[in-house]
């Protein structure tokens, strides 16, 4: 076989693989599944833009607290390098074997009466926040993007935003480039933008050319909004304080499809909507609440063991790799592939639900 792959990528390569499994600290599903026998199998392959599997494997192995740790620089890689991707997308999304398909996409507009407001009295739930991610069709990921083709997808989005002419949803584009520090800071405190300088993106090689092509657009209310540019093409959000998660996902669902309307998406046929990171495949859907549960949260080890058995995510209260604030959490549906997307949000909705109902029987 012809060495394609630069000796500098496969000596990291070398060194990264026993470096994750000497460390004993390291719980990440990268240290799992990344074998010498996958090392052996795959260190060589590069896919037809360019990306090794140096790419893919570099961020967990830089970041060693990672909880999965690979991110695919294409679309592509996640065929090449599917010895590591399959049987970490098997064990993050609850069982999706190699033989399964990603459902059709339900986004659930005709279930939407189901979902009946989780907490009325607000007493528990801060805030409601539903998110997708999109791939635009024909553009590699982050680690493959050229300042021109983020300058180009920036224009693109730009234009279709704000061509949103919906009375709720219609709002104005922010690029980061020029936006102040302190507009930043207090977007990104208000839980609206995403953060900068995020090191796992940052190791993952996704940060390049920064802060060129990214930003955010939002409507006055800043209840739909879209980021453009930050760890996928683009995020597609709707938020609202409370906890009526009918209203968030109806939002959503108008915004999104007037979106697509004007921008074809990359779909992969066995992995739904495609993503730079593993774990949001599929659907893309993350259904998440703001949440007060002081009583049940107090033992954070049965908290989790709980959370876990529901399928549940617990982030902190600024978002992934945070910690809670005044009892405050993150609380989201975990899986996102091999279900519909209504599904996920139902996995949120109905795991919220019980874990009011635990709070409120606890003395
Ligand atoms: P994502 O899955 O969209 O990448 P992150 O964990 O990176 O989410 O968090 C992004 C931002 O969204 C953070 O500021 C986080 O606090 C905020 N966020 C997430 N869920 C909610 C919610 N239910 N209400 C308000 N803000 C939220
Ligand atoms: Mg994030």
């Amino acid at each position: 076989m012809t060495a394609q792959v630069s000796q500098e990528v496969i000596k990291k390569l070398d060194e990264g693989q026993a470096k994750l499994q000497g460390a004993a600290d390291c719980k990440s599903l990268l240290k799992k599944h990344f074998t010498k026998a996958v090392l052996q199998a795959n260190k060589w392959k590069k896919t037809k833009l360019g990306g090794t599997l140096l790419d893919c494997v570099q961020s967990g192995v830089e970041n060693l607290d990672s909880g999965v740790g690979v991110y695919a620089p294409d679309a592509e890689a996640y065929t090449l390098f599917a010895d590591l991707f399959n049987p970490i997308i098997d064990e993050y999304h609850n069982g999706f074997k190699p033989s399964d398909k990603q459902p059709d996409m339900d986004l659930g507009e005709k279930k939407i009466g189901d979902l009946v407001d989780l907490d009325p009295e607000g007493k528990f739930i801060v805030s409601t926040r539903i998110r997708c991610g999109r791939s635009l069709a024909g553009y590699p990921f982050n680690p493959c993007l050229t300042e021109l083709n983020y300058k180009n997808m920036e224009a693109r989005m730009k234009t279709i935003l704000e061509g949103i002419s919906d009375a709720d949803l219609k709002g104005t584009y922010y690029p980061l480039t020029g936006m102040s520090k302190e507009v930043q800071t207090q977007l990104i405190a208000d839980h609206f933008l995403f953060k900068e300088g995020d090191r796992f993106l940052q190791a993952a090689n996704a940060n390049r050319f920064w802060p060129t092509g990214r930003g955010i657009f939002h409507n006055e209310e800043k209840s739909f909004l879209v980021w453009v540019n930050e760890e996928d093409h683009l995020r597609i959000i709707s938020m609202q304080p409370g906890g009526n998660v009918g209203q968030v996902l109806e939002r959503l669902i108008k915004g999104l499809k007037l979106i697509a309307e004007k921008s074809p998406f990359a779909r992969h046929p066995r992995l739904g909507w495609l993503t730079f990171c593993p774990t949001n495949l599929g659907t893309t859907v993350r259904a998440s609440v703001h949440i007060k549960l002081p009583k049940i949260s107090a033992n954070k080890e049965e908290f989790e063991k709980v959370c876990e058995e529901m399928k549940l995510q617990i982030r902190g209260i600024h978002g992934e790799h945070s910690e809670s604030d005044a009892g405050v959490y993150d609380i989201s549906n975990k899986q996102r592939l091999g279900l519909t997307e209504y599904e996920a949000v139902r996995q949120m909705y109905d795991g919220v639900k019980k874990l009011i109902e635990l709070e409120k029987a606890k003395a």
